[in-house]
């Protein structure tokens, strides 16, 4: 009994990651990623779920979500991907928590960190090949002279993150590749040889990218069941993922409007016809893109119909002039499937010109969650 919820299922994204592993192959670890919440889906429930799938690793993006974690009672390893602020070191060291390193100047700070708790610290290493944004650019040797100076540290990973992994028209990819092998070859060289080498978050694992999967993977999105949709000559999609979450909201009024009759916020929608339109019990606040705006759709008696006006903070509003049957406490899905209508985080990002992360890491906490099988 909820205005609006979402209905998550555990046993699809366990599914989900049992494919993921099919394609990781044998030797090749696979790390969910439960950042953000597990994209809405609810960090913990996720993270249990899978540790016991046989999950050996969890990522997230901050200290505090992997606290989150350790609280509830996850074991396995936690990789904390979203760098760290120095207030950050002790409950990252306190949780027993992984920090990926993103500079030389932080991997000795946190090598000084730990040499004054009297501990050595595991850490990962990330490399910039590409992406500009976190991660060390500095040379080989000065990489290697770092890591060797910090004596109250074990390098337990190397790691990058690609920027264009769905774009197939793109050498982008190809070169953060060689340049990743370069540094991990060099670094091999003079004998650092870390156990865990990771390059791919989903798209090159769904679209099987092999010689980009290094030791371990880290898919998020393809977890959720979502693979996002690629550009240019892509090699078909090498794993079967399902979406897990349905968002649902209550129908609160019918309303019959008469042709000329406006809608909502600005007028910006007017009928041409008789219509009947249910006002329905969600809106920005809790996650439905505003730019959806007279352009959006659900699903509702099986059937797909139109967003019409605006969306409000609270409340949208769908024309169901096609759907007679429909009734004032009636379930109407924003995202999910209808019968045989579906309608999903993809088409709901295509339609509000983002993407389906944004979508599903949008849904607000005044949604609720329903965990069904
Ligand atoms: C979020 C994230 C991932 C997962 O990305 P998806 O596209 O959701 O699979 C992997 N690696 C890093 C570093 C990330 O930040």
């Amino acid at each position: 009994m909820y205005r609006t919820w979402v209905e998550i299922s555990l046993s699809q994204i366990a599914a989900n990651y049992r494919a993921l592993c099919e394609v990781a192959g044998p030797g090749v670890a696979v790390v969910p990623v439960v950042k953000a919440d597990a994209y809405r889906h609810g960090a913990l429930p996720v993270a249990t779920r899978l540790q016991a799938e046989g999950a050996a690793w969890m990522a997230v993006s901050n200290s505090a979500e992997g606290v989150q974690l350790r609280l509830g009672g996850v074991s396995a390893g936690i990789l904390v991907m979203g760098d760290f602020a120095p207030f950050e070191r002790e409950s990252l060291a306190a949780a027993n928590l992984t920090p990926v390193i993103h500079s030389l100047t932080r991997l000795r700070e946190y090598d000084a960190f730990a040499r004054g708790r009297g501990a050595v610290l595991p850490y990962h290493l990330k490399i910039d090949t590409g992406m500009g944004r976190l991660g060390t650019r500095a040379s080989a040797s000065a990489i290697l002279e770092a890591i060797h100076g910090a004596s109250s540290l074990r390098l337990e990973g190397l790691m990058t993150h690609f920027a264009s992994p769905s774009d197939f028209t793109s050498a982008q990819t190809a070169g953060q590749v060689a340049a990743f092998e370069a540094v991990c070859g060099a670094l091999a060289a003079e004998g650092v040889r870390p156990p865990l080498l990771h390059l791919s978050s989903s798209a090159p694992v769904a679209f099987g990218l092999r010689h980009a999967f290094g030791s371990m993977v880290r898919p998020g999105l393809a977890l959720y069941g979502y693979v996002s949709p690629p550009v240019g000559p892509a090699p078909p999609v090498a794993v079967e993922v399902k979406p897990a979450l349905a968002w649902r909201a209550c129908v609160l009024e019918i309303k019959e409007l008469a042709p000329g009759d406006p809608i909502g916020y600005g007028a910006r929608w007017r009928a041409s016809r008789p219509s009947r339109i249910a006002v329905v019990a969600a809106g920005y606040a809790d996650g439905v893109p505003h730019s959806l705006s007279n352009r959006g759709h659900a699903l509702a008696a099986g059937r797909l119909v139109p967003l019409v006006g605006a969306v409000s903070m609270d409340l949208l509003t769908l024309d169901v002039t096609s759907c007679p049957e429909l009734c004032p406490g009636a379930a109407v899905t924003l995202i999910g499937q209808d019968g045989d209508a579906r309608y999903d985080a993809e088409d709901m990002a295509r339609e509000a010109g983002i993407i389906s992360y944004a979508v599903l890491c949008g849904i607000g906490h005044r949604v609720a969650r329903v965990y069904v099988d």
